[in-house]
């Protein structure tokens, strides 16, 4: 049955699910309340990674199953995502650390530090070896959520910024639908959503050129470096239980910025281009999910903490089988 549907929040949620829905045939209205697309959005600050089974580590186990297709749904859609793996290495003093990793985690091989420096030439010499997750893949989050927001609109969605929920009375009121996806603005509905701050920082090197994520063991922080292509690394990010979206401490600054100097010392000559910080909504449990409220004519979409971009596609895939038929999911809770 075709229906009308409000998505509420231009993230990489309801993107998604504008998308999807579009695509499955609905009528779909995005509602977005920043002006400039994603200005106001956690979702400007991802690595991007696609990682289920590095995520895994600390993850619900259900995650990684569910990651795992978003990844495939990801690679379905998007011709620029980069599916050649990542890397997590760690310095000679922490090899202990890598093994227990090693141990917690699934679907990696061992490199020796001969073919790492095959894999990454610009890493020869610096690691003993390292963990190569094949099947993870990456994105540069703005080429992404751009590539999102057309993909939507060739879909048949109408998106409109500037324009917030209740603002438009052929918005959201009209709709047979609505889908909420405003993220941590959501909690005036959702009181056990929290936020988790993280915070990255963006450089430029053309002293060095690595062509996957790097994870490099750190006992705080799961620091990486993540390359966007054209001299671009996205070093990220801190885990932080706070709301608060403000400038980066220096604090946070000096351990970025020293593990991207740990994983190659050549990144100390690379031009700072910005810090941020995003705040991740999540529920206790860091289980992302689709909750239906209102006899199915609202449903929330939320909680992604570090997942967004990894399960957005499986969470709309979800929204649709729920409307289609009602069919629920591990992710859905009516
Ligand atoms: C530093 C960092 C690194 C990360 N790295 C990764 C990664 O590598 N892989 C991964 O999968 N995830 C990653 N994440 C997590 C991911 O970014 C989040 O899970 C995701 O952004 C959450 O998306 P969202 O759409 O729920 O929220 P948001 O992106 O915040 O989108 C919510 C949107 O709703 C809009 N809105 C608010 N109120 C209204 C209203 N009244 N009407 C209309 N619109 C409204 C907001 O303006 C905003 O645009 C990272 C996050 C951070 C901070």
């Amino acid at each position: 049955m075709t229906r009308s549907i409000t998505v509420l929040g231009a993230g990489v949620l309801g993107l998604w699910q504008a998308l999807t829905l579009a695509r499955a045939g609905h009528r779909v209205r995005l509602l977005e309340c920043s002006v400039e697309p994603f200005a106001a959005a956690a979702s400007l600050y991802g690595g991007v990674m696609l990682a289920p089974e590095r995520e895994a580590e600390t993850a619900p186990a259900m995650l990684r199953e569910l990651g795992l297709e978003g990844v495939a749904l990801w690679r379905a859609l998007y011709p620029q995502l980069h599916c050649n793996g990542s890397l997590v290495v760690a310095s000679p003093r922490d090899q202990g650390e890598l093994e227990r990793f090693a141990h917690r985690t699934q679907g990696h091989g061992l490199l020796r530090a001969d073919e790492l420096a095959e894999r990454e030439p610009d890493l020869a010499g610096r690691f003993n070896g390292a963990l190569f997750f094949a099947d993870e893949a990456h994105m540069s989050a703005p080429d992404a959520l751009q590539f999102l927001l057309d993909e939507a609109r060739r879909a048949g969605a109408e998106i409109v910024f500037g324009v917030g929920a209740g603002a438009d009375t052929n918005g959201d009121n009209a709709a047979d639908v609505v889908i909420d996806c405003r993220g941590m603005a959501a909690r005036d509905h959702l009181p056990d959503l929290r936020g988790v701050r993280g915070e990255r920082v963006l450089i430029r090197s053309t002293d060095i050129t690595l062509s996957r994520p790097v994870q490099f063991l750190h006992p705080r922080i799961p620091l990486y470096v993540v390359p966007w292509g054209a001299g671009l690394y996205m070093i990220g990010a801190t885990v932080i239980e706070s709301e608060e979206p403000g400038a980066m401490s220096v604090r946070s600054a000096l351990e970025l910025l020293g593990g991207a100097y740990a994983v190659h010392p050549a990144f100390a000559e690379a031009e700072i281009l910005a810090f941020g910080a995003g705040v991740r909504p999540a529920f206790p449990d860091n289980v992302p999910r689709a909750i239906v409220r209102d006899g199915g004519r609202r449903i929330f979409v939320n909680g992604a903490y570090r997942h967004g971009f990894l399960l957005g596609p499986v969470l709309a895939r979800t929204v649709a089988d729920y409307l289609a038929d009602g069919r629920t999911g591990a992710l859905l809770r009516v």
